[in-house]
């Protein structure tokens, strides 16, 4: 992703799912000079490795963030503080707190000369009027206004995406800026109350079937419709977005909706049981519909996530179901396991 592979690379957020795979694939693709930098304590990081500067830092802090910063090349700022719906419902300050590390982030970025910056959005930037359809409105990056975000977490990325815009057009820092739509796969979280639909699903079907309880409790009517993109693809597009020409925020997204029902059928298919549905209307369940629109992409970088649902969860449900066995088996709890497993 960069030049040449001796410059260093700084992955914030790197003890999550997305900066862990990134760190991941920046390692296969021979970066030997990779800084990763999280709040949590390295045993908590879901990937972690020992070739790789790993540090364990609170970023909200701008002294911090000058730490983190120090001698990059290229900063991707995965760092927030974040979840599923039931998370970002219930927690909107705590969310729009997030601000402090990337102003800090982008701060820190110009004090060090960082020549290049990715920065992490997200489809909850998107107006809120134009995604109450369940037919899953395909949202262009246009969209976002005027202006009318999922409430806490949404207005934190806008705001910061327009930073990142204003960082470059005021001070000439090299910004790029994605719009994630629902990521799902491997070294993600699926159990604690941060996990999104496609995990909890995968681990509500496990449950069942070891328990031989075929029942599931299903978020809202199980009509809302979303799309959701495989972490290989979220990885590619990634490295596409930040070595183009993209200036402006864009959407980085799977194209193919389904609703929440069609997603419980897929995965019990690949789980090979049926269950018997009960659905909490109480529950959060965010917007009704959701979907990428991809002209952009297309248009830009001639490609676009393309994995179907399908396979990838497929390669998902393999990993939750052993990290579930692992776990039933008392297995020294499964985000240390999984940052052993290097
Ligand atoms: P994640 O929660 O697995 O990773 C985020 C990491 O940031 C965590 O490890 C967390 O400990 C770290 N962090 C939080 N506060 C911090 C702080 N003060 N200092 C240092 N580190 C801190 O989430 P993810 O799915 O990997 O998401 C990565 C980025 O992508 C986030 O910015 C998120 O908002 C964005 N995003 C993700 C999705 C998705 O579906 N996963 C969708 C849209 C946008």
């Amino acid at each position: 992703m960069t030049m040449g592979n001796y410059n260093l690379v700084v992955v914030a957020g790197a003890g999550g799912f997305i900066g862990g795979n990134l760190i991941s694939t920046l390692r296969t693709q021979g970066h030997k000079r990779i800084r990763g930098v999280d709040i949590k304590p390295l045993e908590e990081w879901y990937q972690r490795f020992d070739d790789v500067e790993n540090l364990s830092l609170d970023l909200n802090l701008r002294e911090n963030c000058e730490m983190a910063s120090k001698d990059a090349y290229e900063v991707y700022n995965l760092a927030a503080n974040m979840g599923g719906m039931g998370f970002i419902e219930r927690n909107k300050a705590l969310c729009m707190l997030s601000v402090l590390i990337n102003t800090h982030m982008l701060q820190a970025a110009l004090k060090y000369g960082v020549k290049r910056f990715f920065y992490s959005s997200s489809a909850c930037v998107y107006n809120g009027d134009k995604q109450k359809a369940f037919e899953a409105p395909s949202l262009k990056e246009a969209d976002a206004y005027p202006a009318l975000a999922e409430d806490g977490y949404g207005w934190e990325k806008l705001f910061s995406e327009r930073m990142c815009r204003h960082f470059h057009e005021d001070f000439g820092l090299y910004t790029r800026v994605a719009r994630f739509h629902n990521v799902y796969g491997p070294w993600g979280t699926w159990y604690g109350g941060r996990e999104k639909a496609p995990a909890a699903i995968c681990r509500k079907v496990i449950e069942a079937k070891v328990s031989s309880k075929h029942e599931i409790d299903i978020w809202g009517s199980g009509n809302q419709t979303r799309s959701f993109m495989f972490i290989e693809d979220c990885i590619k597009g990634i490295n596409l977005i930040m070595n183009s020409e993209v200036l402006e925020p864009i959407n980085l997204g799977s194209s193919e909706a389904v609703t929440i029902n069609q997603l419980v059928d897929i995965v019990e298919e690949i789980a090979g049981i049926k269950l018997r549905r009960t659905y909490d209307l109480s529950a959060p369940k965010g917007v009704n519909g959701r979907n990428s629109d991809n002209t952009l992409i297309k248009k830009y970088l001639n490609w676009e996530p393309n994995t179907t649902l399908r396979i990838g969860l497929e390669k998902t449900y393999r990993w939750i179901y052993d990290q579930y066995v692992a776990r039933e088996r008392g297995e020294a709890g499964v985000i240390r396991e999984s940052a052993a497993a290097r």
